[in-house]
């Protein structure tokens, strides 16, 4: 099934999570350019739970309120107009989605998961600030919500969907499906309800998972995955949860937070978690497994295959640990001379080496690397404990991509790592669209010899054809007379074949002649060249070969067609040939002439008995 995606017709038939009431109302105001507070302040009065939320969350200390606000004029000020209708339109969509038709579809699980991705990247945006805490928190809310609308719009089949794929496998399924992914979905609705471009942009990026750069929307990106890991985690059941923590770890290190400040920042949004989830009616003792999470994740870590020198077994130990934590394949070794081996063998992406190393060091290694056919293109960074120039510039020369000093930290070491990443995809691409050039040009040619073995091949009899047997001839005629040897053709007609197409009919005739081709090709020597020059006349080039001798071949294969008969054919004639013979010796007579020669000769066989051969006199 394909539906070609449509967001208004889906809008118009009422299929998708809108907002309604207050909130529709409030969104409505907002558009116009010159709402007021107080308008947008009335309004949320007229809803007395929106009006407690609102206060509630203006009030919330993750969102840097200093001081308690009482009243909801102060709160929208506060807060800011678009903030405050992103919230009442989230509020809206939670209380009229809370239910649904899809049965795949865990709708509290869902809200569950939203509102802790939204307590904890307004936890993280008021931590280090990229965007408003309070306008992180009505994105975070509704940031899958393309998964919502999809079990809204096609409740059946996107449950079966669910129930098929997970994961990245879901994406694509989705687009098989509905011409649309929930991710892509998200971002339409948010675009549709008014979220800023900057925001979009970077949710754009987190679920990508390809974040490089280090502009604000980047870093933003980055803190929506953070936030969407522990939104993941919040859900997840023990077992689940220590799953996720590696994961967990590596992107927290990102935004310096160490593992205990990690587990200390997820309690404290745990708790808040459930404090509003309390306030906006949305369960929060719901457990999820956690296909999916890991699924996202999996995409997100760097999943190099890379390989680790050092000798030192602690350093290996850790960094090893926390390379993997990334997710990355890690090797190690603990020399120069087993890591080249190890390159040998298995081929890793990248190679992390230490400089002092015996017996063969870092230096000599990457030396040894790039004097090797295999080790030529890999990637190559170098742990050093110093910056002296000399000694970095000797490095470099030796052939190292990148370095990192010791002590090493994880986060530039992984910063370190993803660049090389770029490098390594980059390098990648070009080496595919190198042997795709090299593929194509290769079915280009072989296209080309099919075509033109096409265009000399008789298609009936894959003899080949006239065009093939005129070029041929003149080639043979002037070989013949630079090397001074004889040249002879035989002019080939099958006899009373119209007879044949008139009792039997045109598929017959066209057995009998297969049937003949065939024997005249195999009666012919190797070097004879048997060609259909059209309809039932063939035409065979015997080069270095006189009048006298060819004549005997022509004989031979009169004998042969006459032998061989075509089995279960009731023919009026039995199949035979007539033959005419010339041959040329040095300049005269020409290949043109020599063939007229031969076709006199076929032509004085037709006038008596057929089935003859004659050569020309
Ligand atoms: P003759 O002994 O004088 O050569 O008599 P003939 O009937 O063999 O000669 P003619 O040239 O009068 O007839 C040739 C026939 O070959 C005419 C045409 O119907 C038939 N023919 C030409 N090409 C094909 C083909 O590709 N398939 C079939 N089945 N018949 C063909
Ligand atoms: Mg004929
Ligand atoms: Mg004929």
């Amino acid at each position: 099934m394909n539906i070609e995606f449509n967001l208004n017709e889906l809008k118009a038939a009422d299929r998708l999570p809108s907002p309604s009431g207050t909130a529709l109302a409030i969104m409505q105001l907002v558009q116009q350019s010159d709402a007021t507070v107080q308008q947008v302040s009335q309004l949320v009065k007229v809803d007395p739970a929106l009006s407690g939320r609102i206060l509630r969350f203006a009030n919330s200390a993750a969102f840097g309120a200093r001081r308690p606000i009482a009243d909801i004029q102060t709160a929208v000020m506060m807060m800011g107009m678009q903030t405050v209708r992103n919230f009442a339109l989230s509020l809206s969509l939670i209380g009229s989605n809370s239910k649904g038709h899809c049965s795949e579809f865990d709708y509290e699980a869902y809200w569950s998961r939203s509102l802790a991705m939204s307590v904890s990247i307004a936890a993280i945006t008021a931590r280090e600030v990229t965007v408003v805490p309070a306008e992180s928190f009505t994105l975070g809310l509704l940031s899958d919500i393309g998964g919502l609308a999809l079990a809204t719009a096609w409740s059946e089949i996107y449950g079966e969907c669910l129930g098929m794929a997970e994961g990245k496998q879901l994406l694509a399924l989705e687009r098989e499906r509905f011409a649309i992914d929930h991710n892509a979905l998200s971002l339409m609705l948010l675009a549709d309800w008014g979220f800023p471009t900057v925001f979009l942009d970077a949710l754009k990026l987190s679920f990508e998972m390809k974040v490089a750069g280090l502009t604000r929307i980047d870093q933003f990106a980055r803190q929506l995955i953070l936030a969407r890991l522990i939104g993941n985690y919040c859900v997840a059941d023990e077992a689940h949860r220590a799953m996720l923590l590696p994961y967990l770890t590596a992107e927290a290190d990102l935004h310096a937070l160490d593992e205990p400040a990690l587990l200390a920042f997820i309690d404290e949004t745990i708790e808040l978690w459930h404090e509003w989830g309390k306030l906006i009616d949305v369960k929060t003792d719901v457990r999820q497994p956690l296909l999916k999470a890991v699924d996202t994740l999996e995409s997100d870590l760097l999943g190099l295959n890379l390989l680790l020198v050092d000798d030192d077994p602690m350093m290996l130990a850790r960094l090893s640990k926390q390379l993997a934590a990334a997710g990355n394949q890690v090797a190690v070794c603990r020399n120069g001379e087993s890591a080249l081996k190890y390159v040998i063998e298995h081929k890793p992406q990248l190679v992390i080496t230490d400089w002092r190393m015996k017996p063969m060091d870092g230096l000599a290694l990457c030396k040894a690397l790039r004097a090797s056919v295999f080790g030529k293109n890999i990637y190559l960074i170098m742990l050093t404990s110093t910056e002296d120039e000399d000694a970095l510039v000797e490095a470099f020369d030796a052939g190292i991509d990148d370095y990192v000093t010791k002590p090493i930290s994880l986060r530039v070491l992984l910063a370190r790592l993803r660049a090389g990443q770029r490098i390594i995809t980059l390098q990648n691409e070009l080496e595919k669209e190198s042997r795709d050039i090299q593929r194509y040009t290769a079915e280009l040619a072989a296209a080309n010899r099919r075509l033109k073995s096409m265009a000399n091949t008789d298609v009936l009899t894959g003899l080949p054809n006239r065009r093939y047997a005129l070029n041929r001839l003149e080639q043979e005629a002037a070989t013949a007379l630079r090397s001074n040897q004889p040249l002879s053709v035989l002019m080939l007609d099958l006899d009373y074949f119209k007879s044949v197409n008139d009792t039997l009919g045109h598929d017959v005739g066209d057995q009998v002649l297969i049937h003949a081709a065939n024997l005249m090709r195999t009666t012919a020597r190797t070097n004879d060249i048997t060609c259909r020059l059209g309809g039932e006349e063939f035409l065979i080039i015997a080069p270095n070969t006189d009048g006298s001798t060819a004549l005997l071949l022509a004989e031979r294969i009169r004998n042969s067609i006459e032998r061989n008969q075509p089995k279960g054919l009731a023919l009026r004639h039995p199949v035979t040939v007539s033959i005419g013979v010339a041959g040329a010796m040095g300049a005269k007579p020409s290949w043109k002439e020599l063939m007229k020669r031969a076709d006199d000769a076929l032509y004085l066989v037709k006038q008596g008995k057929r089935n003859g051969v004659r050569l020309e006199s």
